[in-house]
């Protein structure tokens, strides 16, 4: 009887395989794209609606919404001045590259600076699926709980930031911040983090400060490489 030696290897996925290459297209258009995830309700669509607000005047805004059935968010987003295109999952509770990449002929990605994709409202497989974006953020707020990182410790392991929605609402709502806080820093050490208010816009400057640096280096990125080649 021969011996079979297991091959182990690193198979990519297919999901994976298209988000490289929506990534390189962002790259070579020189737009930075912020994957936006959230249970639903934490207000992802009330905060790309401040953000696009505040910063349209400075910057070329596009925007990708995943909804399983409705175009009401991308509609808010459109009429906060941002050039909105709508994904239909069609059932499906996230977003994958697959989805995107179809998306993509919807945007003119080298006259935007960035492009936001609003993930579906789903604590749990949007973190599953990389879409090829640069950054990936999650929206929590305070009437969500302060267990919510215990609870699904996928969402909040592999983002590049936080933002931590309704601090308006602290006095009203039991919510221990460094419960909440605490249960991050294990799953994700030293992951910026925002606390703010859409609401009352306590908060927001730090955010769009953020994001405004976030948008200048990918764009230093692509024109040195430009140079470069
Ligand atoms: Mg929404
Ligand atoms: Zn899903």
């Amino acid at each position: 009887m021969t011996q079979r030696i297991p091959i182990v290897e690193k198979i990519l996925s297919a999901n994976d395989r298209l988000a490289i290459e929506n990534r390189a297209r962002f790259d070579a258009a020189g737009v930075f794209t912020l994957n936006v995830m959230a249970s639903p309700g934490a207000g992802k669509t009330s905060l790309i609606e401040k953000t696009v607000s505040a910063l349209k005047g400075s910057l070329r805004i596009g925007m990708i919404n995943g909804d399983i059935a409705t175009s009401l968010d991308a509609d808010r987003a459109a009429a906060a001045g941002a050039a909105a295109v709508q994904i239909n999952t069609g059932g499906d509770c996230h977003l994958d590259a697959v989805m995107l990449q179809a998306a993509l002929p919807q945007l003119d990605l080298a006259r935007l600076d960035l492009i936001i994709v609003e993930n579906v409202g789903n604590l749990v497989c949007p973190a599953e699926f990389q879409l090829g974006t640069h950054k990936s953020v999650l929206v929590a707020s305070i009437p969500e709980g302060d267990d919510k990182p215990y609870k699904y410790p996928g969402m909040y392991r592999g983002v590049d930031a936080v933002v931590i929605n309704k601090i308006d609402l602290l006095p009203y709502v039991p919510f221990r911040r460094e419960f909440f806080k605490n249960g991050i820093e294990v799953l994700n050490p030293g992951v910026t983090q925002f606390e703010l208010s859409c609401r009352t816009g306590e908060g927001l400057p730090a955010w769009l400060a953020w994001l405004v640096a976030q948008v200048s280096s990918t764009r230093q990125n692509s024109v040195s490489g430009h140079l470069a080649s």
